[in-house]
């Protein structure tokens, strides 16, 4: 078998274990092999490259790995829990601007003539440079270093759709004349211009669908990079994530119940700004009183969010699921799709606790028997069980699925105060009849209560 071949089979290998990989990572009980899978591919998919002969200089890959190795083991080590939603958005965008220079780097390896090709290098630099920079807003937008409110201006979308036209034609211009640098400069510094366009309307709870969607664009920017290289595993590698980032959007967009062309165009909550003024009496209750209810409660649902992730409350709400089940009481989870700031978030932070996956359910499962249970713990979410949702028709966030914790007999409601999630939308059931606010940090009011179970 010649060398070329050997590659070849093993980027086949490297393919069928990225596939198995995503496949395992679709549970939690097999997401980890699923992990290890994958990364088994990609050091195959690595070691094969390098054997390739369009290797020119070690010298940098060596030092790219060194510097990159370094820069992504002190990321990991060094970024907080509660910011790993941040850091994946700008790694999203890393890989966008990855996919740039490798598709502009084609140009440079032997004259290109052919216009297939020529269209595959725009379009890895077009879609790579729009992943790049809205990768970058969307990381401001979640560390809230720039507002997270949509940015829309009259005549937005004409704008982004005379932006697109002009990158048209500077593509097809640069095809036709690939010896002309300045064309390729225009499409690069455009592209990198509409991304920075196209996520600045979008804001408030609509961001995962804008966080997944440029997962998406990374993969098909990878995709694109390695039809200008002509690299089997990148094209492969690239669908994947370009694929399964698709699904990933289109799961998010029904757990808002917004159709893609919505989230992307209308802004959210800058049509509507509800004015109803929510009615009812806010009940504060202390840890202690709330341990009386809980030794009482026959049936206990936990509904995790972002607040779970900042507490870092998941071993402690761990331990007192234990306690409760010692007690004879049923306890499950409930884990809304889009609770926390991103994808699969909640379920990460359980697994890590040791949470078994059988006792996470899903909204729609929990939500036909939310009347069942005598008493529903709200961990540190807010947007994920607005009632407004529900209730509110001029609400920015009406017609979004939550979970329905006011159909339980009694709610707790742990949080450090009145304030209102990301999505910046006050929420009705913090005033309902049968619930009671438990004001503090998440963790430290679970450990209360712990202790109260203790004495
Ligand atoms: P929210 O952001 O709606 O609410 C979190 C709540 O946690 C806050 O109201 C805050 O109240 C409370 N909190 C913060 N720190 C603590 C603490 N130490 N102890 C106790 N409570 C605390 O979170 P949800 O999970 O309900 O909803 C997620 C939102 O994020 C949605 O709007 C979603 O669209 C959006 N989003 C989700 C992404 C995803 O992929 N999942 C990505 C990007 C955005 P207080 O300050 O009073 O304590």
């Amino acid at each position: 078998m010649n060398g070329l071949a050997l590659i070849n089979l093993s980027y086949v290998f490297a393919a069928v274990l990225f596939i198995l990989g995503l496949k395992m990572l679709s549970s939690p009980a097999t997401a980890r092999r699923g992990n290890l899978f994958s990364s088994l591919g990609m050091l195959i998919a690595i070691v094969a490259t390098l054997l390739g002969e369009g290797i020119v200089e070690f010298q940098w890959i060596a030092l790219g790995f060194i510097v990159g190795g370094m820069v992504g083991a002190l990321a990991a080590r060094l970024i907080a829990m509660t910011a790993m939603p941040e850091m994946v958005a700008l790694f999203n965008g890393f890989g966008g601007l990855a996919s740039l220079l490798v598709g502009s780097s084609a140009l440079y390896l032997t004259p290109v003539e052919s216009g297939f090709t020529l269209a595959t290098i725009a379009l890895a630099i077009l879609i790579g440079g729009l992943t790049f920079t809205g990768s970058v807003i969307a990381w401001g937008k979640l560390s809230e270093i720039i507002s997270g409110r949509p940015v829309l201006f009259s005549g937005q979308r004409i704008v982004n759709g005379l932006l697109l036209v002009v990158i048209v034609g500077a593509t097809v211009l640069f095809c036709l004349n690939p010896s002309n640098a300045d064309y390729l400069y225009v499409v690069i510094g455009l592209s990198f211009l509409l991304g920075v366009m196209v996520v600045i309307p979008i804001g408030g709870a609509d961001m995962p669908v804008v966080i997944s969607l440029l997962n998406s664009y990374s993969g098909l920017a990878a995709c694109a990079a390695g039809f200008a290289i002509n690299n089997i595993i990148l094209i492969v590698a690239g669908s994947l994530v370009g694929a399964s980032g698709i699904i990933l959007t289109n799961i998010m967009c029904k757990a808002m119940n917004r159709s893609l062309g919505n989230v992307l165009f209308s802004g959210f909550g800058a049509a509507a700004g509800s004015d109803t003024t929510i009615e009812g009496e806010v009940k504060a209750m202390s840890p202690e009183d709330a341990f009386y209810v809980l030794e009482a409660a026959s049936s206990v649902v936990i509904v995790p969010g972002y607040g779970m992730a900042v507490a870092q409350a998941q071993h402690v709400v761990k331990e007192l699921q234990e306690l409760l089940e010692a007690n004879d009481a049923e306890v499950v989870y409930a884990v809304h799709p889009v609770a926390g700031r991103m994808p699969g978030h909640m379920n990460v932070l359980l697994a890590e606790a040791d949470v078994p996956y059988e006792l996470l359910l899903e909204m729609d499962a929990v939500n036909p028997r939310m009347e069942t249970f005598d008493v529903a713990i709200v961990l540190g979410a807010n947007d994920v069980v607005n009632s407004a949702a529900r209730e509110i028709e001029d609400s920015p966030i009406y017609g979004m699925p939550i979970i329905n914790v006011d159909y339980a007999r009694t709610v707790f409601v742990l949080k450090r105060s009145m304030a209102s999630g990301f999505a910046g939308v006050d929420n009705p059931l913090f005033f309902k009849e049968n619930t009671r606010m438990i004001f503090g940090d998440g963790k430290e009011t679970i450990s209360q209560i712990i202790r109260e179970f203790s004495n």
